[in-house]
């Protein structure tokens, strides 16, 4: 989706750029995931009642079990709520297995950080640093992007989804950041909030990884994470971030959000979660735990 993530709330530490400055990189935050309708209205209780007054296949209640179990998971309803002894094993684990966690975009300070999230709206991380490499080389400061212009930008990120609205955003907010904080990405979410294309997602990304704060960005793949686990279960972007902040030690608040956007994208995967060898099966509420295809 080309959409700045004002639009849609959802998705992380650091390489320097060498010989040619290696550059740093952070994981792109993606919108997040369409999630369960949360049950239980009038109207449902009614066509559910009319539903069970009628005699069902067994196969058919099996059915209408499983999908009434997944979608409680989703919604977080009569699931165990975790521990905070689970929550801290949990967290462990991933520590122990990548105790450093690195994201995939490309960058080399906050203000080129700032540009590559909000460039990675609905594009890969490849995309976007295929089209940052040369964009940053052409305008690395908030100043030389206004210079560079809508036009200039544009001709940087035309690979890119909605190029031209990212363009418009990049040129905007930097020369906000030129007119009213001196060149410099502030350190305050209601701030940056405040710049074309920027929401709480990608506040977040930029206060966490450039600014090294406890943040947590929901994105597609922590959102999705969230919620199968019932480690935070939230119907919204906003509500699954402050369930983790309240569940989450201290001590593994600044990598949490990488561990679990990584682990959403490339374990526990939209449509086919790997949990023949995810290392939280044990914890995980996920009623519909896939096994391990036949080799
Ligand atoms: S057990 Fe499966 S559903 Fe649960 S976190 Fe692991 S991969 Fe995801």
């Amino acid at each position: 989706m080309a959409r700045d993530d004002k639009k849609s709330p959802p998705d992380t530490s650091p390489r320097k750029p060498a010989p040619k400055p290696a550059p740093k990189r952070a994981t792109a935050p993606a919108e997040p995931g369409r999630k369960a309708k949360p049950a239980g209205n009038k109207a449902a209780a009614g066509k559910t009642a009319a539903r069970e007054a009628t005699p069902a296949a067994p196969e058919m209640v099996k059915r209408r079990r499983a999908v009434a179990n997944a979608a409680a998971a989703l919604a977080g309803r009569d699931i165990a709520p975790w521990t905070p002894a689970e929550v801290a094993e949990a967290f462990s684990r991933f520590e122990a297995a990548d105790p450093e966690p690195k994201g995939e975009l490309d960058y080399v300070d906050p203000f080129t950080l700032l540009v590559a999230v909000v460039l990675s709206a609905q594009a890969t991380d490849v995309g976007v640093n295929k089209a940052a490499r040369t964009l940053f080389a052409a305008a690395p400061t908030p100043e030389a992007m206004v210079a560079l212009g809508e036009e200039g930008v544009a001709g940087h990120i035309r690979t890119l989804g909605l190029y031209r609205g990212k363009a418009r955003n990049v040129v905007e907010l930097s020369r906000r950041l030129v007119a009213e904080f001196g060149g410099a990405v502030p350190a305050d979410r209601a701030i940056l909030e405040t710049l074309p294309g920027v929401g709480r997602k990608t506040a977040n990304v930029v206060l966490n990884i450039a600014f090294g704060l406890p943040t947590i960005a929901v994105d597609t793949h922590l959102f999705r994470v969230a919620n199968r686990t019932g480690l935070s279960a939230g119907k919204n972007p906003l509500e699954v971030e402050l369930g983790l902040e309240r569940m989450i030690p201290n001590r593994f608040k600044l990598h949490a959000h990488h561990w679990l956007i990584l682990h959403g994208r490339y374990v526990c995967k939209a449509r086919a979660p790997e949990c023949w060898r995810c290392l939280i099966a044990d914890l995980c509420r996920w009623p519909s735990k896939t096994a391990a295809p036949a080799a």
